[in-house]
């Protein structure tokens, strides 16, 4: 489903992204995880398009990133349209409300009739236990409720994956909770996933596949339960000593 190949990103002479291979396959969670500055980010926005690459290739589904793609070429709109993402900070719209901002995408991207965007947000507002705050603004809900308003708002516009950069950083542990136990059901869908997390129980239950990342290159790669019992770098060895 998204292919990455040998993938390298540069601010002047640092490589940010250093050689990146991979592969997740369609119904996947791929969780990523390493110090601050690996790179982590910057990966899922070369995958989203919002980053120009210097070398290698991305590719989703039978669409191509390359580094020749024009900024606004319909290649890379029609990769845009097909992913979903949500970051740290929910970035809802303030003046409108929860159904408002499930809507929009229906709406703006996908040129849906009101009738069939609103029965879409509805059932998704209820997927991520929320239909009862359909019309309440951003300002009125709490944080773990505004990313999951974020998360049905991602989901609205029939992505083929989702991409999470560190969902829960934000969160406090309860709210963490409640937004993970929607990407775990999300997950039961075979919604194909990238998550960026630096919460290492999330990273155990909701991932297929660990990525750790390190200075702009994947490290190690492994199952959960490899990874985490059994690190095969030192690397990865000295983060997670570190963070758990
Ligand atoms: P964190 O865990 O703190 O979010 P990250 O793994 O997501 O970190 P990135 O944000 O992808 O890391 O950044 C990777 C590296 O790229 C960092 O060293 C950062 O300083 C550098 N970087 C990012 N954007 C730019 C830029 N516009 N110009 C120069 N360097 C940049
Ligand atoms: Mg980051």
């Amino acid at each position: 489903m998204i292919h990455i190949e040998n993938l390298v990103k540069s601010h002047g002479s640092i490589r940010i992204l250093d050689g990146i291979s991979l592969d997740v396959p369609a119904g996947q969670v791929a969780v990523f995880i390493g110090p601050s500055g690996s790179g982590k980010s910057t990966l899922l926005r070369c995958v989203n398009g919002l980053e120009p690459f210097q070398a290698g290739g991305i590719r989703i589904e039978d669409r191509k990133l390359e580094p020749a793609t024009a900024p606004n070429s319909p290649e890379l709109l029609a990769i845009r349209k097909r992913l979903g993402m949500v970051f740290q900070q929910f970035h809802l719209f303030p003046h409108m409300t929860a159904l408002e901002n499930v809507m929009s995408g229906p709406l703006l991207v996908l040129k849906e009739s009101k009738e069939k965007a609103e029965e879409k947000a509805l059932k998704l507002l209820d997927q991520v236990g929320l239909k009862h705050k359909k019309d309440s603004r951003p300002s009125q809900l709490s944080g773990g409720q505004q990313q999951r308003v974020a998360i049905a708002r991602a989901l609205a516009v029939n992505p083929v994956a989702m991409l999470f950069d560190e969902p829960t950083s934000a969160l406090d542990p309860q709210m963490a909770d409640e937004v993970l136990s929607v990407i775990l059901d999300l997950a039961k869908t075979d919604m194909t996933m990238l998550i960026v997390t630096h919460a290492m129980h999330f990273a155990k239950r909701a991932g297929h596949r660990i990525f750790f990342m390190c200075a702009g290159r994947i490290v190690e790669e492994g199952v959960p339960a490899d990874f985490f019992q059994q690190p095969k770098s030192a690397l990865a060895r000295e983060f997670l000593q570190k963070v758990e």
